[in-house]
C-alpha cells in the first residue's frame, strides 16, 4: 500500500470518528471531554486532507499539516485533562510546542537544507505532547481509573517512544536510503490512525468507568450529606462481621438521633433544617476516625459502626459526638422573624457492642432500644441497650 492510500483510509477514519464523536457529544453533554476529542478528531482529519493536497506550490501544505498534527494531540490533552477533572484549557507546553513547530516549517521553507532537521524537530514535538499528556494520564488516575488511563498512556507513550527513535534514525541518517525510508513513514502513517482508534476506545472506556462508579456513588451515598446511606452501612457491617478473628474481636454500633428536630424545622424552616443536618454531620464526624463508618439512616437519625471497638472505646466516642453535637455553632433567623437567634442541636444515642451469637439485625435492634431508652430518659445521652449482661455506662 502506498502513502497516500494509507493517508486517504486515515482521513476516512479521523473524519468518520470525528462525525461520530461529534453526535454522541450532541446528545450527550454529561460525557467530560468528548468536545475535545471531536476536535481533536476534526483537526486530524484536516491535518489528512492537506497532506493529501497536492504540492504544486512548494511545501505550501507542510505548514499546516504539521501544525494541525500538534493541534490534535494538544486539543487531546485538553480532553484527558477534562476528563481527569483538571479544569485547565491548552497548557502552555502545548503553545510554546506548536510554536516550536511552526519555526521549523518556516525555517524549511526559508531553506530546504533544513528538511531533515524539521522532520526531526517534528517527530521529537509530537513525542513531548504525547509523552506530557501520557505521564498526566498516570499521575492523575485513580484507583477505578487505572485500567483505562494506563491503556491509553501506554498508547501514548509508546507512541512518543516510535517518535524518538524515528528521529533518532533520521539525524544519524538511516533513514532516507530508499526502501526502508518509505517503509518506516508508511508505518508512521499506519501508527497514527493505530494510534487515534486506540484512544477513541481508550476514552470510551474511562467514560463507562468513570459513570459506573459515579452511579455506584450516587446508589451509595446520601445526597444531602453525603455519608453512605442504609444499604451501605449494611454492607460495612456484614463485612465486619466476617472479618471478626483473632486480631478484630468485637465491634460496636450506635444508632444517633437528632432531638426535637421537627421543632427545628417547624421553628426555621426547612432549608436551615437540611443546614443543621449538614451541621450536625460534621460534629459527628470529627468525633469519629476514618476506619468508622458513619451513614444516614434515614431522616434525622444516623448510625455508626465503630470497628475493633468494646462498649467501654464505644461509650466514649458515642459521647464524643455528643458533645460536638450539643456544641455546634449554628445561627439562623426564625421564620417571619429578622434577627438571628441560635440553632441548639443535641442528639440521643444508643450503643450496642457485638457478642457471640448477635447477628446485625439483633444488635440493630439493641442500639435501637438503646437510643429508644436515652429518648425516654430525657434525650441528649448515651444509652447501651442492657442485654447479654451488659451494664448502661451511664448509670457506672
Ligand atoms: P425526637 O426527639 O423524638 O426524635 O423528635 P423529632 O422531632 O426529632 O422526631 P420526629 O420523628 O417527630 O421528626 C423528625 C423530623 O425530621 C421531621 C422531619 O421533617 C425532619 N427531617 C427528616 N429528614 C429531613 C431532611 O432531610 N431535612 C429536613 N430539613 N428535615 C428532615
Ligand atoms: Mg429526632
Ligand atoms: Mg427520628
Amino acid at each position: 500500500m502506498d502513502s497516500i492510500t494509507i493517508i486517504q483510509f486515515g482521513a476516512a477514519i479521523l473524519g468518520m470518528g470525528g462525525l461520530c464523536l461529534c453526535v454522541v457529544s450532541a446528545t450527550n453533554r454529561r460525557l467530560r471531554g468528548l468536545r475535545w476529542l471531536t476536535a481533536a478528531f476534526a483537526t486530524g482529519f484536516l491535518c489528512a486532507i492537506f497532506m493529501l493536497m497536492p504540492r504544486q506550490l512548494p511545501n505550501w501544505p507542510i505548514i499546516p499539516a504539521d501544525c494541525l498534527a500538534l493541534i490534535a494531540f494538544a486539543l487531546l490533552h485538553v480532553a484527558v485533562m477534562e476528563m481527569m477533572g483538571s479544569h485547565k484549557r491548552l497548557s502552555r507546553v502545548s503553545l510554546i510546542l506548536l510554536a516550536l513547530t511552526a519555526a521549523a516549517d518556516v525555517a524549511q521553507i526559508l531553506n530546504a537544507h533544513f528538511m531533515v532537521l524539521r522532520f526531526i524537530a517534528v517527530s521529537l514535538i509530537i513525542a513531548t505532547q504525547c509523552l506530557a499528556t501520557g505521564v498526566f494520564l498516570l499521575k492523575t488516575a485513580r484507583r477505578h481509573e487505572k485500567p483505562p488511563a494506563y491503556f491509553c498512556a501506554f498508547i501514548l507513550l509508546f507512541f512518543a517512544t516510535f517518535n524518538i527513535i524515528r528521529a533518532g534514525l533520521i539525524a544519524t541518517r538511516h533513514l532516507h536510503q530508499g526502501r526502508w525510508d518509505i517503509l518506516i513513514y508508511n508505518f508512521t502513517y499506519a501508527l497514527y490512525i493505530a494510534v487515534a482508534l486506540g484512544l477513541a476506545f481508550g476514552y470510551f472506556w474511562m467514560s463507562t468507568t468513570q459513570l459506573s462508579s459515579q452511579l455506584e456513588y450516587m446508589a451509595g451515598t446520601d445526597p444531602l450529606t453525603r455519608l453512605y446511606n442504609r444499604r451501605m452501612f449494611l454492607d460495612a457491617c456484614e463485612r465486619e462481621v466476617s472479618n471478626l478473628n483473632s486480631k478484630r474481636t468485637t465491634f460496636s454500633i450506635l444508632m444517633v438521633d437528632l432531638d426535637h428536630f421537627k421543632k427545628i424545622n417547624d421553628g426555621f424552616g426547612h432549608s436551615v433544617g437540611d443546614a443543621a443536618l449538614v451541621a450536625a454531620v460534621e460534629a459527628m464526624q470529627n468525633a469519629t476516625r476514618g476506619s468508622d463508618v458513619l451513614a444516614r439512616w434515614g431522616g434525622e437519625e444516623f448510625a455508626a459502626l465503630l470497628p475493633n471497638a468494646d462498649h467501654i472505646a464505644a461509650y466514649i466516642v458515642a459521647e464524643r459526638i455528643r458533645t460536638n453535637v450539643e456544641n455546634v455553632e449554628m445561627t439562623a433567623s426564625p421564620i417571619e422573624q429578622q434577627e438571628q437567634s441560635r440553632v441548639r442541636l443535641t442528639a440521643s444515642i444508643g450503643l450496642a457492642t457485638y457478642q457471640n451469637g448477635d447477628d446485625i439485625q439483633s444488635l440493630l435492634r439493641r442500639a435501637d432500644r438503646g437510643l429508644y431508652q436515652a429518648k425516654n430518659a430525657g434525650r441528649n445521652r448515651v444509652l447501651i441497650a442492657p442485654s447479654l449482661g451488659e451494664l448502661p455506662l451511664s448509670a457506672m
